[in-house]
């Protein structure tokens, strides 16, 4: 399946999609397993040469699984699609359409789906439909060459039709993972700063939006914590970008920690953060910022940075008025924010009444 792969990338295939090729690598031990039972089923049915074309399909993958296993995918991909199409044809040709060995095929619809390009998922979806219809088809006129009793062709049938339904069922499971895993992926990367890890200024909004329209009707106060790092481009400028990355996390921490957990954090800006404090007044929102401002001169920058510097933050407090938005409330916050900077830095202002 690898070499239906047209979005051409320079990474090998088994770097591009990791779980799928350990998907392939658990199918190939299932299968193999499926074809021992039927190796032992076919003896008792009194069908050696059956039997023994489940040695070969054994064989098959096993060496599906190794190659698998040492990334030769493309080998493991021929074996595989060879075992399945070559064994589904002789079961059929030699004991009947009746047996469902037709139903591995099936298989391969979702498997193609999920691997291949859309252009070459139409031409193998095309092909193996033929191969299909072919096989039916054919069978309308051919007897089976090896038949076997009407008893043991139920049982093979019933054996085919479940091992089909249990794969379905575990590749299905499967490929419900891969989606919701995705899927949690997508969200928290459109919801979280990479940086600090805190949420990014788009899910802040939303999250504070649904906080405000609750403390609204019940009329709890909410107070509002705009902090900006002090002379943070100087940080940048002496001591590089990468420094200066480390200390907007370690900013973030630092926040994080002096604040409650029912608290709102975000990081509002480059190195601005704004955070959302229900059931608090100006007052305790005004207490908390100290209680952060404090925690800024009390960490130990030097073994952050390496060199002799302290961070130091100004941080602006407004408190949430009946019927206000967020962006009021905000920029009550920035004006005293611009306040503190003004007045000398490392301050904690108060809205204006
Ligand atoms: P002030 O005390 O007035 O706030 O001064 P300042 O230097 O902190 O403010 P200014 O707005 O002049 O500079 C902010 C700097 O923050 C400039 C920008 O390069 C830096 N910055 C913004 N985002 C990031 C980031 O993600 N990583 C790093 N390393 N720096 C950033
Ligand atoms: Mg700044
Ligand atoms: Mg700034």
């Amino acid at each position: 399946m690898e070499s239906f792969n047209t979005t051409a990338t320079y990474e090998p295939a088994r770097e591009r999609r990791p779980q799928f090729w350990r998907l392939a690598m658990r199918c190939a031990q299932i299968a193999g397993t499926v074809d021992v039972i039927f190796f032992f089923l076919f003896l008792a049915l009194g069908s050696p040469i059956l039997a023994w074309v489940n040695v070969v399909s054994v064989a098959m993958y096993t060496g599906a699984y190794y190659a698998l296993k040492y990334h030769k995918n493309k080998i493991a991909v021929v074996l595989i699609w060879a075992e399945v199409l070559i064994h589904a044809a002789l079961g059929i040709i030699l004991i009947g359409w009746g047996s469902g060995f037709h139903y591995y095929l099936l298989m391969f619809i979702p498997a193609i789906c999920v691997s291949a390009s859309r252009r070459w998922a139409v031409y193998a979806l095309l092909g193996l439909w033929g191969y299909y219809i072919a096989l039916d088809v054919l069978m309308w006129f051919i007897e089976p060459l090896q038949p076997i009793p009407q008893t043991a062709l139920h049982i093979v049938h019933l054996f085919n039709l479940s091992v089909v339904f249990a794969m379905f069922s575990y590749l299905s499971s499967y490929y419900l993972r891969m989606v919701v895993s995705a899927q949690r992926k997508l969200r928290e990367m459109a919801t979280t700063d990479s940086l600090t890890g805190l949420s990014n200024r788009r899910h802040m909004t939303y999250l504070a939006e649904k906080e405000l329209a609750r403390f609204q009707r019940s009329g709890h106060p909410v107070g509002f914590l705009l902090l900006d790092v002090d002379h943070f481009k100087s940080i940048n400028d002496a001591y590089g970008h990468e420094t200066g990355d480390r200390v907007l996390s370690c900013v973030a921490d630092v926040i994080r920690k002096e604040l409650r957990a029912q608290d709102l954090v975000g990081r509002w800006g480059g190195e601005e953060f704004l955070a959302i404090l229900p059931d608090t007044d100006s007052g305790k929102a005004q207490a908390s910022a100290e209680r952060v401002r404090n925690a800024f001169l009390a960490k130990d920058w030097k073994a952050i940075i390496g060199g002799e510097v302290d961070i130091t933050v100004s941080i602006g407090v407004s408190e949430l008025r009946p019927d206000e938005d967020l962006s009021t409330a905000v920029s009550r916050a920035d004006a005293a924010l611009y306040r503190g900077k003004t007045s000398g830095r490392n301050r904690v202002e108060l809205e204006t009444v």
